[in-house]
């Protein structure tokens, strides 16, 4: 069996035994005497260094041993008397499973820019960068399910086909059976969906909190963690059409509660991280971003700054600068307010609350001004926006009142609106844009480059 590269690294009871050794090769160099090899196997940032005695091997065994080529080699384990290496391999035998051509293997040299690593998105989880933001990737997920799962939330699932824009905001992926090409229309020219599968017009779900209120008004509090997504035609470096979101959605919580279950929730995550993606994190801060740990830290050590909407805008509007976009009471506020505020002005985390009404979705618990409702969004140095979320309006006649104000079709909504119609409770809940948080705890600038395969405008081939 092999062992994995991170295992023979840290595994000091392994010195002095034999190994076997699988993965990919990063670079041979050497002359006629020795040929060293760096190995990597995915399962860490490191490599293992694999020393091939020239005596034993000849070249035509070693001439397949290229960058990229996958081989799995049989030593002796021993201490390193190389700097920086805490052990390496002598090679008794190796077995080439695949070559890498020199002339088009294209991850060749090292030092491709990440524009360039986009456009080869399928190869690139292979180079040091995409394997460390990767596994910090996995890592945040897992620390997601673990969070919860210690505090007695349960993992729901909601559905992906759906029928009901959750945000109003009309940013839906339409899914169909219907041959697009020779659309069944009805007597008044408008497409007939009787005849597709679904029976009516569906589309891609933006967020699961609809259903994920049905669940917590039944369990108590509840989780999801799936692929969200929104044809938006947003080419920033903060929006995908595909993203996955994190939602729990609590009952018998208020806005407070859940402002401090968000809090608690990205502390702990980040924390997370830096116990168990520490050496990968380091790699990214070496190559990236030199203040990314002192950033991660300090999020974690600082106590959120809690204001109002209003109280943010006012800021805004006196701090003098210049914002491609005007900020007023009313205003949806851009990733460049909401850094403002974080990076500038008070250079923290912050929570902003009870935000205009007209600018948030729906199912928002409206304040007694009549003017705004209890939302927060959290605010993140790097980031903006990352997380928004609110009390919601667990009051029958209002929530109906404000669904009819808006103009939503009550046909779609009868069921929603049954969990205030029997045993209503006040409840509350908040999503988080996971790629957000991957984009914060490695440093990376692009969400493009912290989700295996992005889904943007016009992107979606491999
Ligand atoms: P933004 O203002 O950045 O467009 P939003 O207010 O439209 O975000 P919400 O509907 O509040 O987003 O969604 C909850 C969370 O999902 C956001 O706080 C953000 O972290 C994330 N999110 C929203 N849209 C996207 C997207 N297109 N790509 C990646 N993450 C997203
Ligand atoms: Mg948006
Ligand atoms: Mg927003
Ligand atoms: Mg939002």
């Amino acid at each position: 069996k092999r062992t994995k590269v991170v295992d023979l690294l840290k595994d000091a009871a392994l010195i002095g035994s034999e190994v076997l050794a699988k993965g990919w090769v990063r670079t041979r160099r050497g002359n006629k005497h020795v040929q060293f090899v760096q190995l990597n196997d995915g399962s860490t940032i490191k490599n293992i260094q694999i020393v091939f005695d020239m005596a034993k091997f000849t070249d035509e065994e070693l001439k397949p041993v290229t960058t990229g080529s996958s081989i799995c080699v049989r030593g002796l384990l021993v201490e390193s008397q190389g700097k920086g290496q805490t052990c390496e391999i002598q090679a008794e035998s190796l077995e080439v499973y695949g070559t890498a051509d020199v002339e088009s293997y294209p991850l060749q040299k090292k030092g491709h820019t990440l524009e360039f690593l986009r456009e080869i998105a399928h190869l690139r989880p292979r180079t040091n960068t995409f394997g460390a933001v990767l596994r910090v990737r996995s890592t945040l997920a897992f620390a997601i399910h673990k969070f919860f799962n210690e505090r007695g939330f349960q993992y729901l699932h909601t559905p992906l086909i759906t029928a009901s824009d959750c945000e109003g905001a009309g940013a839906m992926f339409q899914v169909t059976t219907l041959d697009l090409n020779n659309l069944p229309k009805d007597e008044e020219g408008k497409v007939d969906y009787s005849q597709d599968f679904f029976g009516k017009p569906t589309a891609l779900t933006v967020s699961g909190q609809l259903e994920g209120e049905l669940g917590a008004t039944a369990l108590g509090q509840i989780y999801t963690f799936g692929p969200t997504f929104r044809a938006e035609n947003s080419n920033t470096p903060r929006h995908l059409s595909e993203f996955w979101m994190i939602e729990p959605e609590m009952a018998f919580y208020d806005i407070t509660d859940n402002m401090d279950l968000a809090e608690e929730f990205v502390k702990y995550c980040i924390n997370y991280a830096l116990e168990h993606s520490l050496d990968d994190i380091t790699f990214l801060q070496e190559m990236y971003d030199k203040d990314l740990i002192d950033r991660l830290k300090f999020v974690v050590n600082n106590d959120f700054v809690r204001l109002s909407y209003g109280e943010g805008v006012k800021i805004l509007e006196e701090s003098g600068r210049k914002f491609e976009f005007p900020v007023h009471w009313g205003t949806d506020l851009q990733s460049e307010h909401e850094r403002y505020l974080v990076e500038e002005h008070f250079k923290k985390p912050v929570i902003l609350t009870d935000y205009p009404k007209e600018i948030k979705a729906f199912y928002m618990k409206q304040n007694e001004d009549g003017k705004t409702v209890r939302a927060m969004d959290v605010l993140f140095p790097h980031i903006g926006e990352i997380i928004g979320g609110s009390e919601r309006e667990e009051n029958y006649d209002k929530l109906l009142a404000r669904i009819e104000e808006l103009g939503i079709p009550m046909k779609d909504m009868w069921w929603y609106l049954d969990t205030r119609r029997f045993g209503t409770v006040p409840h509350s809940g908040f999503g988080l844009g996971f790629e957000r948080l991957v984009l914060f705890v490695t440093g990376m600038t692009n969400i493009r480059d912290v989700i295996p395969f992005p889904r943007t405008p016009g992107k979606a081939e491999f």
